[in-house]
């Protein structure tokens, strides 16, 4: 094995990071940087793609630093990223022909209006898995395209490159000698056809994308290019790339299907593996390619959610109830439930399986009785009961009774949180040892191409230790090697049936309200 670490890139929305693993899994060196975020206008979000390439070298070579690492000590570079963010450049000189549009820029939410009353809802949905929405790549192509002085005449002419985020930093730090995507991030861009696995012709025809803008679509796991040797001290191979929540769902090992991660972030990102066929979803989620590697693709169905670990932001920044996230726990764990009180928390409206932007967020059930600690056990149980809404779509959808979630991100930290997800969907929670899935997502990935490790029964080994390797034959029935938590669920059934019915009372009442 040559190389003792594997680095991974992980691109964020707000911050760049790069972390060296060993073969154990074990974090040895971590380096993160933020960047800047431009607003120009309301509801628009900018990034600028050198910064973003310039904080991710600054951030790698610090990481290698802080171990006096060189390059023959890498093994292989795994990226993961921001997903449908989208970059144009220019191939002949390397320049963006305008900054970044970010996934959460709103700019095309009209464009994407005209085209759903001219009918291409449906047939975006079969083709790309995806609802029709300013999210997705598409759109923001079309509007550098249509907008950005001089672009439509060079891309006509072929010298105009489309990258997300991975493809972007593949090519500068290849120094321009690939121009490629992997299968998870091509089928974010509401482009791509993820039954026929082409770019759809039909779609960039809508769009007025020539095809030639269009990166080549590459399994997740394998051996793209090397680097240039300026940026990091010699060629290392850049062997994997993934989009983050879907890096996530590989980095919770989430390789049978059935398995479910939940991301505790900002928002909430629950991903099931629902195997080698797409699941056209009928219950508000979107299908979408969970990864592709030797040419097998494994598909997902995913839910996101708006507010999750925000919700506890608001506590903090605007009503002032605590000081940091971690009282909350604290706090919650000082009332045996929430006095009757539930908080929907749609402070931008409702995401999946809703999908209602004129939902706001309500408080409900308060009574006198009710005080600070019942109305931050309320907050911490808004995320549980979120995801239990995505969880039960997920079931509707696939028809599989879901045994365990796996969960990460920041709130996943907060065992009275990860508690009543175990009690509300009557499920075995796990909270891997390291929570840094996003990244051991893409770590894997390329350590696995370049043969770090040797197959995916020598990474579950490696990593969770000779007890776990059973796992993926064998689907959910995790014997964990102990150095994951496991929470049980502890109330009875007629309680949890109580409690989501107050919650569906109390989404009702969030729905519409700006629509009044
Ligand atoms: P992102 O990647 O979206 O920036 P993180 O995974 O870093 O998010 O998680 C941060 C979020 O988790 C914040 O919204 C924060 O409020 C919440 N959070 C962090 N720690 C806790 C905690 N102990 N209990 C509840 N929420 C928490």
């Amino acid at each position: 094995m040559a190389g003792k670490y594997i680095m991974a890139l992980d691109a964020g929305t707000t911050s760049n990071r790069c972390i060296l693993f060993d073969h154990a899994g074990k974090i040895c060196s971590v380096s993160q940087r933020e960047f800047s975020q431009f607003y120009p206008k309301a509801g628009w979000v900018e990034h600028d793609p050198y910064e973003i390439f310039n904080v991710m070298i600054g951030v790698a070579r610090e990481a290698m630093m802080k171990l006096g690492a060189t390059a023959s000590d890498i093994a292989g570079i795994g990226i993961t990223n921001q997903r449908e963010t989208t970059i144009v450049w220019d191939r002949t000189n390397n320049q963006p022909v305008y900054n970044a549009i970010v996934w959460q820029c709103r700019r095309t939410s009209e464009y994407c209006s005209m085209l759903e009353k001219q009918g291409w809802e449906e047939k975006i949905r079969e083709k790309t898995g995806l609802k029709l929405d300013a999210y997705f790549s598409a759109t923001k192509i079309h509007w550098i395209l249509e907008n950005v002085e001089g672009a439509r005449e060079k891309a006509e002419k072929g010298d105009l490159l489309f990258g997300t985020v991975e493809t972007w930093l593949i090519w500068k730090l290849t120094g321009g000698k690939a121009h490629v995507t992997d299968y998870s991030n091509a089928s974010r861009t509401m482009l791509y056809n993820i039954y026929d696995l082409d770019w759809d012709q039909e779609l960039l025809d809508l769009f007025n994308i020539p095809r030639s803008m269009m990166p080549e679509v590459h399994n997740c796991s394998e051996v793209y290019a090397y680097t240039a040797p300026e940026y990091l001290g010699g060629q290392i191979p850049i062997a994997g790339a993934a989009g983050d929540q879907q890096s996530a769902l590989f980095g919770q090992q989430c390789f049978a299907p059935g398995s479910v991660k939940n991301t505790y972030g900002t928002g909430g990102f629950l991903l099931m593996n629902t195997g080698d066929k797409p699941m056209p979803s009928s219950h508000g989620l979107v299908t979408t390619i969970a990864w592709g590697v030797d040419g097998k693709i494994t598909y997902a169905l995913e839910g996101s959610v708006m507010i999750a670990g925000a919700v506890i932001q608001w506590l903090r920044d605007e009503l002032h109830l605590i000081d940091s996230a971690v009282d909350t726990e604290y706090l919650a764990s000082k009332v045996k439930d929430t006095n009757g009180c539930y908080l929907v928390p749609a402070f931008v409206g409702l995401g999946a399986p809703y999908w209602n932007p004129y939902a706001r967020g309500v408080f409900i059930g308060l009574s006198r009785g009710v005080n600070k600690s019942h109305m931050v056990r309320a907050a911490l149980e808004s995320m549980a009961f979120q995801a239990n809404d995505v969880l039960q779509a997920m079931t509707a959808d696939s028809g599989i009774a879901l045994k365990e979630l796996r969960v990460d991100g920041g709130a996943s930290a907060n065992n009275i949180l990860v508690q009543t997800q175990a009690d509300l969907s009557d499920i075995t929670v796990i909270r891997p040892a390291c929570v840094e899935t996003t990244a051991m997502g893409a770590a894997y990935l390329a350590g696995l191409a370049v043969g770090y490790w040797k197959d995916r029964e020598d990474l579950i080994v490696s990593t969770r230790g000779s007890s776990a390797a059973g796992e993926e034959k064998e689907e959910g029935n995790g014997d964990s090697s102990g150095t994951e938590e496991r929470f049980v669920p502890r109330i009875d059934e007629e309680v949890r049936s109580s409690r989501l019915k107050h919650w569906q009372k109390a989404v009702k009442c969030a729905q519409y309200w700006t629509e009044i």
